[in-house]
């Protein structure tokens, strides 16, 4: 289905700065081809600013998943992706990324439209990095490679790192261009084949792009795109006993069941990308306008709609009160308003259910006495618009402080020395990442280290770099995507043991 939207018509107030963007792609991606569901079932996408219908994409179920994973397995066994030269296969991954960049503006305004973030953020942020990421792994496609092992013994030991076989993966609906470049770029990087799995909020961008990846010339089978929902589409794949490896971004209580998935059918193994309930911490050295600024950028980018969203700000009590007064200015100050238009910092949440979900915690925090420094409320009347909510005199044991609440709500807490603010940072079940805000050499080495986190910013908040790993200790995840680290996620390492009968040199 071709179904062409135009954007609004430009006023000097009201400024539409996207192109006009049409959604050319709704069905799956198997094989090389755009397919209905086997079912010929569809569900609708939805417009976060209105709740209108943007198009009806196919709903793939259990059979499209099978059909999807016999092509990544027929793409694995028969090549020619895993047998090509890996000079080879970082050019169709480079040719991809300047595809991508080529078509930025159309993605970053598919990507707003489906998801309701700032078509400027799409377009600056994410889509460059998206590129940017697809370069890095190419990078690597020629740079993997085994070790020679001194073993006791006349043996000559080499170990090989293989590509597992089919990855399967599963991404969730917040950043949806990135999530699927963190998965792709190194599965593909290590000669893997894949079947990926949308969110069933954001299925548009990921058909585009799998389009530019036949343009590219990735061959067919190697990149399957299969939307629906969790329950179905999602449980199948995680399921699957011709699935060799898998990879997981969403919520904690999804990331046990994907486990117990996996463990129940073939033992694949899984990494998984979870929730999170940083702590940010401001200690009284810090240089407070800078950090309100980045305390307000770590908390509130994307709608708050960030698995380490700095969700809990931890502020130094000598300059507690500064810092409140400072941040509800801040928050006065953010500009909520539609996507598209020029100058909005905020966009409305995902749906109707994240945005009931926010309220219910906005609720939460004022029955339990958290002082309402300003917010709580819904912006215009239609679309799932939140106001920019900051609490103070937040405590440990209110449920704002505890769970994750993935939107624009920011919980300020008192501390008053290091260990203190150490130990209550730590006592969370999640463990993404953290922020510490502090002039001193000594606090900020001593926190950052004894920090449970899989990420901490020291005087910087949400900097990602293809390069720089990422993933959570405890209940936040296991393994770690981009960086190096990633790789390991997608290869076998075999040992190869051969006796050597007459060694030259002895
Ligand atoms: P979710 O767990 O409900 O959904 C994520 C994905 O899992 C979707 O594609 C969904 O269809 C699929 N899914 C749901 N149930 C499934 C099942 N039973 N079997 C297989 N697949 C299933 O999460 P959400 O509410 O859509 O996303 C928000 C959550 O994701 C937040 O908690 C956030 O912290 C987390 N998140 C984490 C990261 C990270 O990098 N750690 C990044 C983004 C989002």
């Amino acid at each position: 289905s071709r179904i062409v939207r135009r954007f609004g018509t430009s006023s000097a107030a009201e400024e539409v700065i996207s192109p006009s963007v049409q959604v050319s792609y709704t069905k799956l991606l198997i094989d090389g081809n755009f397919v209905d569901a086997a079912s010929g079932k569809t569900f609708p996408t939805l417009d976060p600013r209105t709740g209108e219908v943007i198009a009806h994409v196919a709903e793939g179920d259990a059979e499209d998943i099978n059909r999807a994973v016999k092509a990544a397995r027929k793409a694995f066994d028969e090549g020619p992706w895993p047998k090509m030269t890996a000079y080879e296969r970082s050019r169709v991954m480079l040719r991809f990324a300047d595809l991508v960049e080529k078509h930025s503006e159309e993605l970053a305004a598919l990507e707003s439209w489906d998801n309701g973030k700032t078509y400027e953020q799409a377009l600056t942020a994410e889509i460059p990095m998206v590129a940017r990421l697809f370069r890095y792994y190419a990078g690597w496609a020629d740079k993997i490679h085994g070790l020679t092992v001194p073993a006791d013994g006349n043996y000559h030991v080499q170990t090989l790192h293989e590509p597992i076989g089919v990855a399967g993966q599963i991404i969730p609906w917040n950043f949806p261009l990135l999530m699927f470049a963190w998965k792709v770029g190194p599965a593909l990087a290590c000669g893997n084949t894949i079947v990926l799995k949308t969110a069933e909020q954001t299925p548009l961008t990921a058909f585009y792009v799998g389009k530019l990846f036949l343009e590219a010339g990735l061959p067919p089978g190697v990149l399957n795109i299969v939307s629906g929902f969790g329950a179905t589409a999602g449980a199948s794949l995680a399921s699957h006993m011709d699935v060799d490896k898998l990879a997981f971004t969403g919520s904690t209580d999804t990331g046990k069941v994907i486990l117990g998935l996996a463990a129940n059918s073939n033992l694949k193994p899984v990494t998984l990308e979870l929730g999170g309930k940083s702590p940010f911490i401001v200690f009284e050295d810090a240089d407070i306008d800078k950090a309100v600024e980045l305390a307000h950028f770590a908390l509130f980018f994307n709608q708050g709609q960030c698995c380490c969203a700095g969700s809990r700000t931890y502020v130094h009590e000598k300059v507690y009160d500064e810092f409140v007064e400072k941040a509800k200015a801040r928050a006065l100050k953010r500009v909520v308003g539609d996507p598209f238009k020029k100058g909005i910092e905020q966009g409305p949440q995902v749906d109707s259910k994240q945005f009931e979900k926010v309220m219910k915690y906005i609720r939460s925090g004022v029955e339990s006495n958290a002082t309402l420094e300003c917010g709580g409320g819904q912006v215009g009347d239609r679309g799932y618009f939140i106001q920019p909510t900051v609490f103070s005199n937040v405590k440990d044991d209110m449920l704002i402080a505890q769970d994750e609440i993935f939107g624009p709500v920011q919980s300020i807490l008192k501390f008053s020395d290091v260990d203190e603010v150490i130990k209550r940072a730590n006592d969370t079940r999640y463990g993404l990442a953290a922020g510490v805000f502090t002039k001193s050499l000594d606090t900020a080495n001593r926190v950052s280290r004894a920090l449970k986190a899989g990420t901490v910013w020291v005087n910087c908040f949400d900097v990602f770099d293809a390069a720089i790993p990422f993933g959570g200790y405890k209940m936040s995840g296991n393994g770690r995507e981009k960086g190096i680290y990633s790789l390991n996620n997608y290869l076998q390492v075999k040992a190869v043991v051969t006796p050597l009968n007459n060694p030259a040199w002895i």
